[in-house]
Parts: C-alpha cells; sequence; structure tokens
C-alpha cells in the first residue's frame, strides 16, 4: 500500500516536472514580448489554428480554430465550440510583457575605452538584480520594406551573451550592502567591447544587428530591442519545489493558458468560446494599441460575433454570459521578509493558484467571480489561495480591471505565488504549474 502511495506520489512528481521543463523552454524561447508571440503562433500553428481576419466574411462554425497578432507583440486565440453565441466568450488573460532595459536610438556611448550601450528602463525592475550577468539582446528591427512607407519588421535575438553590467567593487563603495541608489543615467550602460579604433563607425551598432539580420546596414530603419538574462531556467531545491527563471511574471501565464487550451482532445465538446488574449505593454500601464487599454480585443471579438451570424446587439449581450480569468503572477509570503504579508492572508508557493482581491479594484476580483473561480478547483480537486495587500500597502494591478472596463464581463484576478516579483530571475512553485493546469483545462473543457 505505502509502495503503490509512494509510485503515485513519484508519477506526480514526474509530471509536475515535466509541466516545469516545458515551461522552461518556452521561457528560453521569448527573451521578449516579439519572441513570445512568435513561440505562441507556432505552437498554434502546430494544432491547426489559423490566421483570423476580422473583415473576412466567412462564417464562423462550432471546431474553428483562429489566431489573430497585433504588432508582433499581442495576440488573440480561439476556438468556437457549442451554442457559442448563447453560452458567451471564455477568456483567459495574460500580459507578454517583462521588466527589462531597452536601448536608445543613439545606442553607443564610449568611455574609459569601452563601448556601452544607452538604455532606458521598461517597466520596474530590480534593478541591482541586472548586475554582472550575462546578457543579450532580442527584440524587432524595422527594416525597408518592398513598397515605400511600408516597413516590414524582422525579429532579432543575439542568442549568446554580448553585454555585461559589472558592479562597483566593494573596495570602493563599502556602503554596497546598505541599500545603493541606482541612477539610470549613470549605472544602467552595459558593456559591449573594448574600443580600440579612435574614431567609431557612427553606424557600429547598426552593423551589428545588421550582420545578425545578414542584411545591409542602409536597410535598418529601426529597432525595438531589449536586455535580456541569458542564464536559461532551472528547478531549483533538493526535492525540486522550485522553479527559478526569467519572466515568469508573465510567460509562466501565458504557458499556463496556451497548454491548456491547445491540449483539449479535438473531439471534446466545449460550450461557448475559449479566448487566450495575451496583450503588450502591460508593465508601462498597458496604453497602446497593443496593450490592455487598447480597442483591438474588443474589435476582434465584436468581428467573432459577426461572423458567427451575430448581430451588434448579440455582441452588446454576450458579456451578461461571459467569463474571464485575468492570470498575472501573485506575490507568495517570503519567509526572510514575512512582514510584507497580510498576517492572515499568506499564499505559500506549491499551495495552488491564488485568488488576488484589492478594495481600490486594481484587481477585478469581485465575489461572484471569485466564487466561480473556487468552484472551478474545487472541480479540479486543487487547492487555492487567496492574497490581499498589506492594508497599508499600496501593491499592484494587472490587465483584468482594464479589460473588465472595456468588455463588461465577469472577471477573475488570479496568479501563482512568486518570490522577487520583477526579479531578472524569480523563483515560482513547480507544483503550482501542474495546479494551474488541472483548473485551466476543466475551464476550457465546461
Ligand atoms: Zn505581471
Amino acid at each position: 500500500m505505502v509502495k503503490e502511495q509512494m509510485k503515485q506520489n513519484r508519477r506526480r512528481i514526474d509530471k509536475c516536472k515535466q509541466y516545469a521543463d516545458s515551461l522552461i523552454k518556452f521561457i528560453n524561447q521569448s527573451p521578449t514580448s516579439y519572441q513570445a508571440v512568435e513561440t505562441i503562433k507556432n505552437t498554434l500553428l502546430e494544432h491547426n489554428y489559423l490566421p483570423y481576419k476580422p473583415n473576412q466574411t466567412t462564417q464562423l462554425q462550432t471546431g474553428d480554430r483562429y489566431f489573430y497578432v497585433k504588432d508582433d507583440s499581442a495576440i488573440i486565440a480561439f476556438e468556437i465550440g457549442v451554442n457559442p453565441l448563447s453560452e458567451g466568450f471564455k477568456i483567459f488573460g495574460a500580459h507578454t510583457d517583462s521588466p527589462a532595459l531597452r536601448i536608445k536610438p543613439h545606442s553607443i556611448s564610449i568611455k574609459e575605452n569601452v563601448i556601452r550601450l544607452n538604455t532606458e528602463v521598461y517597466g520596474g525592475p530590480i534593478l541591482s538584480t541586472w548586475f554582472d550577468r550575462p546578457l543579450s539582446l532580442a527584440g524587432r528591427v524595422t527594416i525597408k520594406g518592398q513598397e515605400q512607407f511600408h516597413p516590414e519588421t524582422r525579429l532579432i535575438d543575439f542568442q549568446k551573451p554580448i553585454l555585461i553590467l559589472p558592479n562597483v567593487a566593494i573596495h570602493m563603495n563599502r556602503e554596497v550592502n546598505r541599500g545603493v541608489e541606482i541612477k539610470a543615467d549613470q549605472h544602467l550602460l552595459p558593456f559591449i567591447a573594448i574600443c580600440d579604433q579612435q574614431d567609431l563607425n557612427r553606424n557600429w551598432f547598426e552593423q551589428l544587428i545588421a550582420e545578425q539580420l545578414y542584411l545591409e546596414p542602409d536597410h535598418i530603419l529601426d529597432y525595438d530591442l531589449f536586455l535580456y538574462d541569458t542564464t536559461p531556467g532551472c528547478i531549483v531545491g533538493i526535492n525540486q519545489d522550485f522553479i527559478s527563471a526569467s519572466r515568469l511574471d508573465n510567460l509562466g501565464m501565458c504557458f499556463s493558458g496556451l497548454n491548456a487550451m491547445i491540449n483539449l482532445t479535438p473531439e471534446h465538446e466545449f460550450n461557448g468560446i475559449n479566448v487566450l488574449l495575451y496583450t503588450n505593454n502591460e508593465e508601462v500601464g498597458s496604453l497602446s494599441k497593443q496593450g490592455a487599454r487598447g480597442m483591438f480585443q474588443r474589435d476582434i471579438l465584436e468581428s467573432i460575433c459577426l461572423n458567427l451570424g451575430g448581430t451588434r446587439q448579440d455582441f452588446l449581450n454576450i458579456f451578461d454570459h461571459s467569463v474571464m480569468i485575468s492570470a498575472d503572477q501573485a506575490h507568495a509570503v517570503h519567509p526572510n521578509y514575512s512582514e510584507y504579508a497580510d498576517p492572515d492572508h499568506r499564499p505559500k508557493i506549491n499551495g495552488g493558484p491564488v485568488i488576488k482581491l484589492a478594495a481600490a479594484l486594481s484587481y477585478a476580483t469581485d465575489s461572484k467571480s471569485a466564487g466561480f473561480f473556487i468552484e472551478l478547483c474545487q472541480a479540479a480537486d486543487i487547492p487555492y489561495q487567496r492574497f490581499v495587500n498589506r492594508s497599508d500597502l499600496k501593491g499592484g494591478s494587472t490587465i483584468g480591471s482594464i479589460v473588465s472596463a472595456i468588455m463588461p464581463l465577469s472577471t477573475v484576478d488570479i496568479g501563482n505565488a512568486i518570490w522577487a516579483m520583477h526579479s531578472i530571475r524569480e523563483t515560482g512553485g513547480v507544483k503550482d504549474i501542474y495546479y494551474l493546469d488541472q483548473v485551466l483545462k476543466l475551464f476550457f473543457s465546461i
């Protein structure tokens, strides 16, 4: 009996490890929101999803699977189930971007014989974690197109350590362990090379990009480039309890939704319309055409209703019977800094998905949407937890409240508990990935 139980536990641990390994692979392939969307798009294509043209007049029907990409960095994927217009949307929302350092247009700054790159902070990273790590560059490059005024874009990823941001030695700053101010304009210029030429070509950096893309330098018009950590994620702990990786916030959630939706058995019948809604720019407030404050997601969902044979009124009514799970990572109580957690709400690593609530409505959760998610966890037979900010702390926000204000549907904000949110390297729980997968598979299959 004991032996059988041990075997069963072993099988579960193996399954959890398998999910964690797949997530690490997904994160390694997705250094920026551009590559994340490309990775998601390729996975959807492998699972018979087709590109969706919102102006098409083709009628949609049960079983149809499509995806729509906005500005290379946001994506909506959907599958039509049974009674789509009367059952409504089942949306799983997340964001594709993570805090990072962005390269400025005039990128080169030479000092003390070192070529450095000019950067600007994107979102709210824990800046100290970007020091002393092998870094690389990835993102998107805009190049001249076939027609004038219609440039094209190419994804770019140097895929190897080409940059480093060294700390100052403790012997020169004895106060370094007491908390040090990091000045973005002075201290966040990573080193790319020793400068051994008297006058470096003004387009030295553009030439590097051109070589990487096998293009002539004068084809390069502009770029959206971000730094990232090249050290791959891994599973940590003597019992393999933890996952340590960059961009768990929020690629961890993007991975879970995608994995659950594509792994529904093809012949399985479900009600309504399953939707993945992954927007960009959450880390800077979501106000962009590809962000949650933009209108593209509402336009696409309206187009789905119309192409199903519905009317504008059907679209306006559909939100009354639609739901959304807005997923973004949550804070686990930290044993070394446990004073920051609310005394009576203390989410644990590997304790199951966390339902997030805020009186200020920085999360969209209310008792009705929380109730729906609690029932879902109970039906999937997995644990769940609750998060609120300590009453005197402001806390974070995410896309849930924004989307549910633009599209008035019942929304719950959830996430897996992690430590060191917005560090270059965040820590989560291996079992939590498995738990969330169980609940999302149920969500998409009902
Ligand atoms: Zn996030």
